[in-house]
């Protein structure tokens, strides 16, 4: 069974399942996301970059 948010580690925690992006480092090979739960961003008063969401978003027509 694999996680459905998979493989985003936390910055802040060990556990994985990163569902926020907090920041972007950029450096010579390119440009880096730094993940963390929303949770964990929370508590340090860091405001997300942006959120993955797990729910697919229904197409409407
Ligand atoms: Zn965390």
């Amino acid at each position: 069974m694999t996680a459905r948010t998979g493989g985003r580690d936390c910055t802040y925690c060990p556990e994985p399942g990163a569902d926020t992006c907090v920041r972007t480092q950029q450096d010579e090979a390119g440009s880096r996301h730094i993940y963390a739960h929303r949770k964990c961003a929370d508590e340090r008063g860091v405001i997300p970059l942006y959120v993955f969401t797990d729910e697919p978003k229904p197409i409407r027509r």
